[in-house]
């Protein structure tokens, strides 16, 4: 049986003998987006229980993202549900976030996104309230830069509609990064691999501009022909892998070290986590 899905991520068609939960497929895209939440978490991008990461749904019925009600470095694949363009949760359990419409309105307007993540990162929310564009003094904000990273400010309130949601996929455009001012940060990538990482090289690039700005003196940066230049030679696609799985083993070091357990089970992604599941925290709707 095939329909079409309509107002939503993808005109795709979307094949319902696919829906199954125990799916290699789905079990590897809980684990993926488990992955990424623990990975942002661990590198000081979470904000107590809000922020999120998703992957688009390979059968097109929308994001698989985080419940709400937990912290980033908390998130394992039963803690991972299916949302549907209209906000339905098809799959897993718990509270919905909120914000869903910033995952889905995105991967509706991009086509080549497959990955979209929205965190309170502190270093990056500062700079753009500072009113500071981001700037090349160092390799990670040449990933994006240039051209400027584009600026959000319709409201600093949360995206809690489709219309909203819509309004920052056109902010964001063809960018990989947007900052949402007084709110928070959207990357978007061909996977969620690269949306991590893409998160993770924002906050260091606005973490290491504001400690530029801490010597007060005469700050350089790279002009666009040398930004680009070192956009090539640092991020390239393999060394954006290589950085995802550095990232992955440094998760897993940093959730064996607090003795959470929180751990892959796997590091290619094919296999599913087979944790216990833990009672869900009261459901309920968090941005
Ligand atoms: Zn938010």
């Amino acid at each position: 049986m095939t329909t079409n899905v309509t107002g939503g991520l993808t005109d795709r068609p979307m094949t319902h003998e696919h829906e199954n939960t125990t799916s290699p497929a789905v079990a590897g895209i809980r684990e993926l987006v488990a992955l990424s939440s623990r990975i942002l978490g661990h590198t000081d991008q979470g904000d107590l229980i809000w922020g999120h990461a998703s992957a688009r749904d390979p059968h097109g019925r929308g994001v698989w993202m985080k419940a709400s009600g937990w912290g980033l470095e908390e998130i394992t694949p039963d803690r991972v549900q299916l949302v549907s363009p209209s906000g339905e949760v098809l799959e897993g359990t718990g509270g919905r976030h909120s914000e869903y419409p910033i995952h889905t309105e995105i991967m509706a307007a991009r086509a080549d996104v497959g990955g979209v993540v929205h965190a309170h990162s502190p270093y990056a929310v500062a700079l753009a309230a500072a009113g500071q564009p981001l700037l090349p003094v160092s390799h990670a904000a040449t990933y994006f830069v240039p051209p400027e990273v584009p600026r959000f400010t319709d409201t600093a309130d949360l995206i809690l509609t489709c219309d909203l949601g819509k309004r920052v996929a056109a902010n964001l455009g063809s960018a990989s990064a947007v900052f949402l001012v007084n709110h928070g940060i959207v990357t978007a990538g061909p996977t969620l691999q690269v949306a991590t990482v893409a998160a993770v090289l924002l906050e260091r690039a606005a973490h290491q501009q504001w400690i530029t700005h801490g010597f007060r003196s005469w700050p350089t940066w790279s002009d666009a022909p040398e930004a680009f230049s070192k956009r090539d030679h640092i991020y390239h696609p393999q060394a954006l892998d290589q950085v995802w799985n550095y990232l992955v083993r440094r998760s897993e070091r940093l959730s064996r070290a607090h003795g959470s357990g929180l751990t892959s089970t796997t590091r290619t992604l094919a296999g599913g986590c087979h944790e216990p599941c833990r009672d869900d925290p009261a459901a309920g709707d968090y941005i």
